[in-house]
């Protein structure tokens, strides 16, 4: 019977599971699972029958169901099967200077932001905290296997993190804690849950907080976000200043350019006038078309005249490269469908050892 799958115990509970072995192999099924990112049958160091014993009581929470790699190597996506058949995606992606690995915290959304295409399949579970880990460990160690190393978490695949608080909490800290990534390298994402943004102002790790703004009138957030109604703008600001304060740490708003929606001169200026009052940075990045929403992105040359525009108002922004399109992985656009869904998945591609990323991105902030 298996104990739990494999990295929902933390050191403790492992060393309570392994009482009856001499109390080392803890240690080096810690260091095997933690520094090493291991597989229990590749614990060479431990004696085949524990290996086998681990196998069983300590099974991967992940199951693969697709891999798809970038043409260019440079992002892989992972489509993995949980406990129960929902499914939920993985995006680790390289880049010159860092490599990020974008986690899911969900399977679906309950927070229906119209354009997104995890929200338009709606809620399915929250994952628990071992779920979470588990896709930045296997990111690592896909990274180190490419003679990379795993340097950002954001949490910016399915799912709204702040509507599945406590779980999430606790994989930032063993992210933190047992994998050795600095709080700063940590961006948790929101589309505005105000009481997560308190609680997150409350703790003592200072992640990065990233909000999915899209819209800074009440009016087309509330279409565009539907939990703007609960929580609009003013309230938003005041929760995002206060954690400011406290913290210390960069605010970023992600706002992906939707043609003729939320690109027109009125939306520079509303987009700097709020974020000029918090000293946010923002993102831009083209709407990527989902089914449920296929009006398309803004052309590149107006995103680029939207970007100069929010500068010349004072805004720091940063136009955000696609990545992953041609694996379906780009932002938004990660709906891992049930088994008997309409749309198939990504179909797996050739997966070979992808080539060093050669491409130079634009300098981007936090993620
Ligand atoms: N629920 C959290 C975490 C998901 S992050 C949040 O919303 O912040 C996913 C990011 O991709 C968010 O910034 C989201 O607004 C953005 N996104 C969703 N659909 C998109 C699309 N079709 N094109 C571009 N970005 C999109």
């Amino acid at each position: 019977m298996p104990a739990a799958t494999r990295y929902e115990l933390d050191r403790a509970a492992l060393g309570e599971l392994l009482a009856d072995e001499p109390r080392y192999r803890a240690d080096q099924v810690w260091a095997g699972l933690y520094e090493q990112l291991a597989d229990p049958g590749e614990l060479t160091n431990v004696p085949k029958a524990l290996r086998a014993r681990l196998d069983q009581e300590l099974p991967p929470a992940l199951r693969l169901a697709a891999e798809s790699v970038s043409h260019d190597g440079a992002t892989v996506k992972w489509l993995w099967e949980l406990e129960g058949g929902a499914r939920v995606e993985t995006v680790l992606m390289h880049y010159r200077d860092r490599t990020t690995v974008c986690v899911s915290s969900q399977a679906g959304c309950a927070m229906a932001c119209s354009f997104c295409a995890t929200g338009q399949g709606g809620f399915a579970r929250h994952l628990t905290t071992g779920e979470i880990v588990e896709q930045v460990v296997r990111a690592a160690r896909r990274s180190a296997d490419t003679d990379r190393r795993l340097s950002n978490v954001v949490f910016m695949g399915m799912g709204e993190p702040l509507a599945n608080y406590d779980r999430v909490w606790g994989a930032v800290r063993r992210i933190h804690g047992d994998l050795g990534l600095s709080a700063r390298h940590l961006t948790v994402s929101t589309v505005g849950v105000l009481p997560g943004i308190r609680r997150l102002a409350a703790e003592d790790l200072p992640v990065n907080l990233a909000v999915s703004l899209h819209a800074a009138n009440d009016r087309l957030r509330d279409e565009l976000v539907p939990l703007n109604k609960r929580y609009p703008l003013d309230a938003l600001a005041a929760v995002c200043r206060d954690y400011l304060a406290v913290k210390n740490r960069r605010l970023s708003f992600e706002w992906a350019l939707i043609d003729g929606v939320n690109d027109r001169p009125t939306d520079v200026r509303e987009l700097a006038a709020y974020a000029n009052a918090l000293r946010a940075h923002v993102n831009l990045i083209p709407l990527n078309p989902t089914p449920g929403y296929p009006t398309r992105g803004t052309p590149p040359e107006r995103v680029a005249s939207f970007r100069d525009a929010l500068e010349a108002l004072g805004t720091n922004a940063t136009v955000r490269r696609n990545r992953g399109t041609d694996i379906d992985a780009a932002c938004g656009q990660l709906a891992a469908r049930l088994p008997g869904g309409t749309t198939s998945v990504s179909v797996p591609v050739t997966v070979t050892r992808p080539p060093p990323p050669s491409s130079s991105p634009p300098p981007a902030p936090v993620l």
